[in-house]
């Protein structure tokens, strides 16, 4: 155990973040470089190693998370990040970005502030790479077997390198020009500067594995070739189909997905463009739809010098507390106030847009709305409640509705599909067809980076055992889970 009084004698602090007034002029990352280290060993003291840590069942990479508490409090900072890299090839990326599910577990919060996880987990691989502890890991010897994984997201890469570090010969196909999937092209520098992904990339390609950019299976290459050519294949393609919002106005030029908006303010950061040819600057902005994808893109019209920013939100604003049917240690539905909503803007609940007004040159220029209530379990439009605000950018972030098939992708395997849309796979990340796996959003829709890295490796697992009849890799989770929460 850490330390046996922390939970007593100290309080929950968390990472502090820069001013709003010095962040949104910029799009480095929010917090204040260096200030977790120093608070972060007494922080992982007021883990109580409880004899049942929920935290491990809260967290889909079942992290160990008393034991790095435990380094983590005495500073030994190379044993707590080799049981952190245990169960999570990519702890900068979660450390960053994952909504803390453990946090909800953890049983010290039933009734105080739970540990700050997310942060001990952060600050260990941050220190880890700057003292040069994160160094590549290729296999003794090579299997003689060769993998293909389709997209490069987090999924993929868990999955890559898993398999990679099992001997394989794997090559990563991605059609986008860089590496990362929705990390790099979804994710804005802003809550995640990419830097993180560039060294991981290096990493892994000293332990071995190939990256093919540019590249869209389906298309470029088509399934039938890529079986011939490799003995494995895993599918990590992402769910990237937007769901759309079809009512009058929709096609006017304004509107747009948000994941058109997005991509092109990464571009920017990373230097491919001067100015995104979407932008915000001097707009009245509106961003319908109240999740993560909304909250980027509330933080990339601030930082493109928006004239407003309106989030817009079917369901009704969620409360502070927990409800009754969502008790400890589930993840609760709770109103979140994450750093792109402190730099501002209004935040509107149970409203739904009816149509949007254009000008003579078909412009957007503003958004029709009316305010909706739960009837009998069933969303009703509240008479009178209509209004009209200025917009003259809307982005769509109402979520996705599944994996690509405009590539031929999913036809050309023949990959059979669940209930919801999604690749159907079996208890070991396998599809129907012989030899293909498919791994995060792809089979299991729109979710989590830490749900994405569990499943690639997981299926990574399901691909070694194909490949040799047996193996050594862990599967933190079957398709199934959902774990308690998310
Ligand atoms: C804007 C936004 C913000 C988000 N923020 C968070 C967050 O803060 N925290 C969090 O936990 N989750 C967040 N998410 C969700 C998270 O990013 C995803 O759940 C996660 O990235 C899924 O990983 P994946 O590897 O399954 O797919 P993806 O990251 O979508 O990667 C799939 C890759 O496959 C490639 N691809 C698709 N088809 C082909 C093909 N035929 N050939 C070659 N390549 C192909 C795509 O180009 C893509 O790069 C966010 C999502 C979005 C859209
Ligand atoms: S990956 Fe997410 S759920 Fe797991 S320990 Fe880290 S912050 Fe918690």
């Amino acid at each position: 155990m850490a330390d046996p009084k922390g939970f007593l004698t100290t309080g929950r602090e968390v990472a502090k973040t820069r001013p709003v007034a010095e962040r949104v002029k910029d799009w480095n990352e929010v917090y204040v470089p260096g200030s977790l280290l120093p608070i972060i060993s007494k922080q992982a003291g007021r883990c109580m190693d409880c004899g049942i840590p929920f935290c491990h069942n809260g967290c889909p990479l079942g992290n160990l998370i008393p034991e790095w508490n435990d380094y983590a409090y005495r500073e030994d900072w190379t044993a707590a990040s080799e049981r952190l890299h245990a169960t999570n090839n990519f702890p900068e990326f979660t450390g960053r970005l994952c909504p803390a599910p453990c946090e909800s577990a953890c049983v010290l919060g039933i009734n105080q502030p739970a540990v700050t996880i997310k942060n001990v987990e952060v600050s260990i691989i941050d220190k880890a790479w700057d003292s040069g502890d994160v160094t590549p890991q290729p296999p003794e010897r090579l299997s003689g077997k060769t993998v293909a994984v389709i997209g490069s997201g987090p999924a993929g890469l868990a999955a890559a390198q898993q398999l990679t570090r099992a001997g394989h010969t794997v090559v990563v196909y991605e059609r986008a020009d860089r590496i990362g999937g929705l990390l790099r092209y979804g994710i804005p520098e802003f809550k995640m500067e990419k830097s993180h992904i560039n060294r991981r990339i290096e990493q892994m390609r000293l332990e071995g594995t190939k990256f093919r950019t540019g590249v869209e299976i389906g298309q470029d290459i088509d399934a039938a070739k890529l079986r011939r050519r490799y003995d494995a294949v895993v599918i990590a393609a992402g769910a990237t189909v937007s769901r759309d919002l079809p009512v009058p106005g929709r096609e006017l030029n304004g509107v747009h997905f948000a994941m058109e908006y997005l991509p092109l303010a990464n571009k920017v950061q990373e230097g491919d463009l001067t100015v995104a040819p979407i932008h915000a600057g001097g707009k009245h902005v509106v961003v319908i739809g109240g999740g993560d994808t909304g909250a980027d893109c509330v933080g990339t019209a601030h930082r493109q010098g928006a004239a407003s920013v309106t989030q817009l939100e079917i369901m009704p604003k969620p409360g502070e507390e927990r409800n009754a049917n969502q008790p400890w240690p589930t993840f609760p539905m709770l109103y979140k106030v994450t750093s792109a909503h402190e730099e501002g803007g209004e935040r509107v609940y149970s409203v739904s847009t009816t149509h949007f007004e254009g000008d003579e040159d078909g412009n957007v220029q503003a958004l029709h709305l009316v305010e909706v209530e739960f009837k009998d379990g069933k969303l009703e439009q509240k008479p009178g409640t209509e209004r009209r605000i200025p917009a003259q950018l809307v982005t769509l972030a109402m979520g996705f509705t599944g994996t690509d098939q405009s590539n031929g992708l999913v036809q050309q395997f023949g990959l059979e599909l669940d209930q919801r849309g999604n690749v159907a796979r079996d208890e070991s990340y396998a599809t129907n067809v012989d030899g293909v796996f498919v791994a995060g959003d792809a089979g299991r829709g729109q979710s989590l980076i830490v749900w994405a890295i569990a499943e690639g490796r997981s299926a990574a697992r399901g691909v070694d055992r194909f490949l040799t009849g047996t193996s050594a890799l862990p599967a933190p989770i079957r398709p199934t889970d959902r774990s308690l929460l998310v």
